[in-house]
């Protein structure tokens, strides 16, 4: 039986991994983790009976160590706890499922004690990609993508030599403003914004979706995991998202990975590679679909995709403060203090002050998170 431990097992990705688990049931859950929503902890300790649960708060903690009184799970808390998790022994798989960047040092802790990880959380290799990699090859371990446009990428690569890439090319719905002004998203509201037209995921990322800051994240984290630079990867809109990521070939072959949308088939295949198994749900119907269609991204509208470029090509600690100012911004915009174009001004500002650190350390990594964080609170407090 393969053991695994879930970072963020209540969120979006870290259910949908339990669904795949409960389905299959052949994969023991060693450990899960949440933010602050210990009543699904507590569910979910009751039905996948872990050894040991994260909780960030230590009060939140306290009261599941009470909930869960009558089970034998240990529940610990902080970035220790999270730490803890991370290396358990017997895990062999780490499903990195937290949202932020406070992902990297368990993830780097996972990776030290030789742990393959299932990678959903963008944020570890677009900050700390030049970390990452070469730690994940010094300690051989595997870097399974998780997010449906890199599965896709891993997907088309089986069998291939990596010399043979002549580009990557990632597919974007466009999200829910493909097509409008920007005079017309002046007055888009969060509702508006967290209508995506395909995917069911959580705020934060559905918001990255609607700014097209997703796809320059997804770019930044593709460079990293395939090893391919800046000018051989292509962001493409497929309004469907019927194709999930594409490999073009040195020969001109293009090779696609195609499907209906539902994060369970990345997350089962990394929990699985190389073994593909049986997946419950709906199979795209080639009578119904009549069409697949392409278009440029709109990056004058939509800014958030070259100024992740832009960040990525500086590199050091810039992508770092794209990410951080974008992820304060999001949260701006979701707590309705913000405008939605006011999202690329912060990153915008935020990119323009910084002085970069050329190959940052996690430790760097870190304050250049919390000198953007205190630089939008100085600007952008209302
Ligand atoms: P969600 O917001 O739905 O879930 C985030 C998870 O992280 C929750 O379990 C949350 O706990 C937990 N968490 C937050 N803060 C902490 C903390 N301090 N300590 C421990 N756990 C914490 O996010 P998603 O599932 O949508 O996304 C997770 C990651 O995967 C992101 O990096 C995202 O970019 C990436 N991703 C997501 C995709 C999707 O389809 N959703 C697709 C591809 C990548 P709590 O519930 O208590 O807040």
């Amino acid at each position: 039986m393969k053991k695994i431990a879930i970072l963020g097992s209540t969120g979006s990705i870290g259910t949908q991994t339990l669904d795949v688990i409960r389905a299959n049931g052949d994969i023991q859950v060693l450990g899960i983790s949440a933010g602050h929503n210990i009543k699904k902890l507590e569910e979910q300790v009751r039905e996948f009976s872990p050894k040991l649960v994260a909780v960030w708060e230590e009060d939140q903690a306290a009261e599941l160590r009470i909930r869960i009184s009558d089970t034998g799970t240990k529940v610990v808390s902080g970035m220790d706890g999270l730490l803890e998790l991370a290396a358990m022994p017997d895990v062999e798989i780490l499903v990195t499922a937290i949202v932020g960047m406070i992902g990297i040092l368990p993830t780097i802790e996972a990776i030290k004690a030789g742990k393959d990880i299932a990678l959903a959380n963008k944020e570890t290799l677009v900050t700390a990609g030049h970390i990452i990699m070469p730690l994940a090859e010094k300690h051989q371990v595997r870097i399974l993508p998780v997010d449906s446009e890199h599965s896709a990428i891993f997907q088309c690569l089986q069998g291939e030599e990596r010399g043979s890439v002549e580009k990557l090319l990632i597919t974007a719905s466009g999200g829910p403003f493909r097509g409008r002004s920007g005079k017309e998203l002046e007055q888009v509201t969060v509702e508006d914004a967290l209508n995506h037209p395909n995917w069911s995921m959580g705020h934060k990322i559905t918001i990255d979706s609607a700014t097209l800051v997703n796809k320059g994240l997804e770019v930044m984290e593709a460079r990293w995991l395939f090893g391919v630079d800046l000018d051989h990867i292509q962001v493409v809109v497929q309004p469907k998202s019927i194709i999930h990521s594409m490999v073009e070939f040195t020969d001109g072959a293009v090779m696609a990975q195609l499907g209906t949308p539902d994060m369970k088939l990345p997350i089962q295949y990394a929990l699985y590679y190389p073994e593909r198994r049986y997946l419950a749900g709906e199979r795209l119907n080639f009578e119904t679909l009549t069409q697949i269609t392409f278009e440029k991204p709109d990056s004058n509208t939509f800014r958030g995709l070259p100024m992740a470029m832009e960040a990525a090509r500086i590199g050091g600690s810039m992508p770092t403060v794209f990410n951080a100012a974008n992820e304060r911004a999001v949260a701006k915009f979701l707590g309705r203090e913000i405008g939605f174009l006011d999202i690329y001004e912060i990153i915008e500002g935020a990119m323009e002050q910084h002085q970069v650190v050329r190959d940052p350390d996690v430790k760097q990594i870190l304050e250049a998170e919390a000198g953007t964080y205190d630089w939008i609170e100085s600007r952008w407090h209302i």
